[in-house]
């Protein structure tokens, strides 16, 4: 996945080497009765993990610095966006084994009033619903980064994708002539990632293709109770028409609940500046 795009962001990855194992991660412990010199993990060891984690994550660049502290909430919904976010990471499973046993809800953010349905309006209904109804710049994505950043630090495994460079490389990959090599371990990273974050789900120009890989990548987690975290310009219904009625009504049922899947609309942040 290449062009989803990687950080090398190295403070929040703390790869300096290590001064007393020089970077192999294992330090002298003591010499056995054979002689045999015994090595134990060092300490740092724990520390490159959360970095190795954190870059195999595909955090996109621009939201490297994200995190809950510095989302800006000026308005009512943003608040609630964000309460709602940190609601979803206190519930959520302690660690892995309490992951692999119970499982975790989706959550997402979709819109109140979708872009395929603003679209199909004529130009001079069109600005106003946009405008009242507005779903871009709120920082939908800033927040579910900033969550899946913290659910890496638990020691979740997080894979960050983004709709349309993600369907695209698929699509690529399932036309390359390698027996679906590349394909099947895309495929699986998404499959068995801990936690799944779909940015912009729905933006993608829908095929068949895509419609079918949507319904088999969110009905699988669905069936693995792996949690997918998505944001959509899309709303409930919309959805569907965008990624199909069955992956949209799996994804929604899998975030049925009282706070999971919340409609967002909000003041476009990104034209005040
Ligand atoms: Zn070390």
């Amino acid at each position: 996945m290449n062009s989803t795009n990687n950080s090398n962001e190295t403070s929040e990855l703390g790869e300096t080497k290590c001064p007393k194992c020089y970077g192999t991660e294992v330090v002298f412990d003591y010499k056995d009765e054979n002689g045999y010199e015994i090595y134990k993990p060092c300490a740092c060891r724990e520390r490159n993990a959360w970095g190795r984690r954190f870059k195999n994550a595909l955090i996109p660049e621009e939201f490297v610095h994200a995190n809950l502290e510095n989302y800006e909430r000026e308005n009512e919904n943003q608040q609630k966006m964000f309460e709602q976010t940190v609601k979803y990471l206190e519930s959520f499973p302690d660690d892995r084994d309490e992951l692999q046993e119970v499982g975790a809800k989706n959550f997402g953010f979709t819109a109140t009033i979708g872009e395929q349905r603003i679209r199909a309006l004529n130009p001079g209904d069109r600005s106003e619903i946009k405008h009242k109804h507005n779903n871009f710049g709120i920082g939908k994505t800033h927040l579910q980064i900033a969550l899946a950043k913290q659910l890496i630090k638990q020691g979740f495994n997080v894979l960050v994708v983004s709709d349309v460079s993600f369907m695209d490389e698929m699509m690529n990959a399932k036309r390359m002539s390698d027996d679906g090599e590349s394909y099947n371990r895309m495929l699986n990273s998404v499959l068995s990632a801990d936690v799944l974050v779909w940015d912009d789900i729905g933006k993608a120009k829908p095929t068949e293709a895509k419609e079918g890989l949507y319904y088999m990548i969110v009905n699988e987690r669905y069936k693995r109770k792996r949690p997918i975290i998505f944001n959509t310009n899309e709303d409930k219904n919309t959805l569907a028409d965008r990624i199909g009625y069955a992956a949209n009504s799996r994804l929604l049922e899998r975030g049925q609940g009282e706070y999971y899947v919340m409609e967002t609309e909000g003041i476009d942040w990104r034209l005040k500046k």
